[in-house]
């Protein structure tokens, strides 16, 4: 999916309102959900999450399959988020703002405008001059405005705009079918593979824990035989005291 969670959020609330984005995020990564696993998991009945998919179905922004139960005799349908309409949409939705946004620049680019405090609407002087300076929305008197650092912003917006219109211009690469199974078979293969080594690893180290438990014995072996040897001539364990003992004689001599 090329398009963010963000702008699939802001599409759908848009488009079909609040209560149908958890439901897209459920469905929007996959293929062919069941209608009932959705309701389960929105903790919905059937019927609440079919009406949230006819609301998008009729933006076309999902499409359906469905299959009989044989024992119950009915449909059941399989739902699955159409990513190439979303993307149109999204762009469309850009695209709209886009032009509010130049529009808005137009406007701060003749320097100074009038503007209502309360944000209701900005104008030319000409404009302004036509409702008296009163905003034609609260009411109140319009004030003048010279704004560079909004015609700025503006513009930030308006790159980042199109740089993301860009993006989501690049058409989507379908991958044939043969090649995915293929991709499929590649990962059978390469799973083997790695089984066979992680065997000839795990023999390896239960060859080397069976050297190191030899190696201990041999160890343990020779610590007695030196014990052994010390005793029997009188040698103290202690390596100081076995110094000194050879420092004295080294002295004497
Ligand atoms: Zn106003």
């Amino acid at each position: 999916m090329i398009l963010t969670d963000k702008e699939v959020e802001d599409i759908i609330k848009e488009l079909a309102g609040n209560h149908a984005v958890s439901l897209v995020m459920l469905i929007k990564d996959k293929e062919n959900v069941s209608e009932f696993k959705l309701a389960e998991k929105l903790n919905l009945t059937v019927n609440q999450v079919r009406t949230i998919l006819y609301e998008l179905s009729a933006h076309n922004l999902v499409k359906f399959t469905r299959k009989k139960d044989k024992k119950k005799g009915w449909y059941i349908y399989f739902w699955t988020f159409d990513e190439r309409r979303a993307r149109e949409l999204v762009v469309q939705s850009m695209k709209r703002k886009l032009e509010i946004l130049e529009s808005r620049l137009g406007l701060e680019k003749t320097g100074t405008f009038f503007a209502c405090p309360g944000g209701c609407i900005r104008m030319t002087y000409e404009n302004a001059m036509e409702v008296n300076f009163v905003c034609p929305e609260c009411g109140k008197i319009l004030v003048e405005k010279k704004s560079q650092r909004d015609a700025e912003v503006i513009r930030k917006d308006i790159e980042a705009i199109k740089n993301e219109i860009d993006r989501l211009s690049t058409p989507i690469v379908e991958e044939p079918v043969k090649v995915i199974k293929k991709r499929k078979k590649l990962k059978k293969k390469s799973k083997k593979k790695l089984k066979k080594k992680i065997k000839k690893l795990k023999r390896k180290i239960r060859k080397l824990k069976k050297k190191i438990k030899r190696l201990k014995r041999e160890k343990r072996k020779i610590k007695k035989q030196r014990t052994k040897f010390k005793n029997r001539y009188g040698f103290n364990k202690n390596k100081k005291l076995m110094k000194k003992y050879f420092n004295k004689k080294f002295k004497r001599r």
